[in-house]
């Protein structure tokens, strides 16, 4: 089936290498809407460059400018309103939630509402609305296809058996940066320290969660979601190399690994092909030079996050949505020298460990759970 695509967050680090997807699979995909926030430029160019019928910027003071700059058969919109009018309006069949955090939910929930597939990168909008957003999915009739590349591994290696045969998720970390400091080390790391991905290249919010491995947290209760599995059957697996994005083991000890080179260009695109494989652009595996893959458990006391995912996804209703945002201003509490990098952890795990948590929520409840995070930090920093 010809792919009409919308792309949210299209100048991101996942929008930008699903545009350069796209343009690889020729006719097979035709892009026909994107959206930003700010980066008013760049989403004009790519509109220019992809002839799209329609593009949003969520920064409602950016809207003139892009307007300007758009080509002019180009229908701009802006404002969060405009992004989910976006999705609501647009010719597409398929949209790629490639925003950052808990913003993407509007326009995530808004595709899974009108039924589209959807390949979700956006891994905070499952974390604060898994509860909502599966049963949606599920009754409108769209598909929820993994982008993340340990998701996307897991959903592949799914297909090797039954759902009911599976036993456990290995769910694979690369350790990130500070995967050999001690805690003491850790505590003090810089921004640029946190920046420095030994394997990924990402955008800067989940290149920090790799560093505290608060990724991983949110990835348990993503995998949690997606794939019905309880936190008990989900284990989390240090390999640095970053060649085995994660495994599913059967009840008969049997367990199904994917492999490649981290990029997420191969998930991308197998998200936008399946459940075809065609040629990519990826670099393959190059298995000429001998190579190692090592394993080995985490490290819970110097990753003291990792363990707020396993609870969050045991403790149900609006846990997840505390622990998200509770993250996310953490992190931007660090970007901006508020707060050190071993107070991302701390803080987030005081506001988790103060919630009131509403185990059956409403969407009104998640938002309010989420907002009260949000300023919960801010109190936590203070005091
Ligand atoms: P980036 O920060 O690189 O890009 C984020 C995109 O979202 C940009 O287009 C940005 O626009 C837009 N955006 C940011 N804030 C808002 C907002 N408030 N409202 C609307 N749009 C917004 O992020 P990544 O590409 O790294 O990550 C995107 C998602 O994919 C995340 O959920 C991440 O966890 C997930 N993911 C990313 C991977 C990666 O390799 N990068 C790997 C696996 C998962 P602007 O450019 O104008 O700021």
């Amino acid at each position: 089936m010809q792919r009409r695509v919308l792309i949210l967050g299209s100048t991101g680090s996942v929008g930008q290498s699903a545009l350069e997807v796209a343009a690889a699979l020729g006719d097979e995909v035709t892009v026909v809407g994107l959206s930003a926030r700010r980066n008013w430029r760049l989403l004009a160019e790519q509109a220019a460059r992809f002839n799209v019928a329609a593009v949003a910027i969520a920064e409602e003071r950016f809207s003139d400018n892009l307007r300007r700059a758009c080509p002019a058969g180009t229908r701009a919109l802006a404002g969060r309103a405009g992004l989910v009018e976006l999705v609501e309006t647009c010719d597409a069949n398929f949209v790629l939630a490639a925003i950052i955090g808990a913003a993407g939910l509007p326009a995530t929930l808004a595709a899974v509402g009108r039924g589209l597939d959807v390949g979700l990168a956006n891994k905070e909008s499952l974390v604060l609305a898994g509860a909502l957003l599966l049963p949606l999915a599920a009754q409108r009739g769209g598909a929820l296809i993994p982008v993340d590349s340990e998701h996307s591994a897991i959903f592949q290696a799914l297909h090797a058996g039954r759902r009911e045969d599976v036993r456990r998720i290995h769910l694979t970390a690369s350790g990130g940066p500070f995967r050999q400091w001690s805690a003491a080390r850790i505590a003090q790391a810089t921004l640029a320290d946190a920046l420095n991905h030994p394997t990924w290249s990402m955008g800067p919010k989940i290149t920090i969660d790799s560093a505290t491995m608060m990724n991983k947290a949110l990835e348990i209760i993503e995998a949690h979601w997606l794939f019905g599995v309880s936190a008990e059957q989900i284990d989390v697996l240090i390999h640095p190399e970053s060649v085995v994005h994660s495994m599913v083991e059967f009840q008969d000890g049997s367990i199904i690994a994917q492999l490649g080179t981290p990029d997420m260009k191969t998930p991308i695109q197998y998200a936008l092909t399946y459940p075809r494989r065609v040629t990519g652009i990826a670099e393959p595996l190059d298995w000429s030079q001998a190579r190692c893959l090592h394993f080995e458990p985490p490290d819970f006391a110097r990753f003291p996050a990792l363990r707020l995912g396993y609870e969050a996804a045991r403790d149900g209703g609006t846990s997840g949505a505390v622990l998200n945002a509770a993250n996310e201003v953490a992190v931007e509490r660090f970007r901006s020298g508020t707060i050190p990098f071993g107070r991302i952890a701390t803080v987030t795990e005081e506001v988790y460990r103060g919630q009131r948590r509403v185990p059956q929520p409403a969407l009104d409840d998640l938002l309010a759970a989420d907002a009260w995070a949000r300023e919960e930090v801010d109190r936590c920093i203070r005091s």
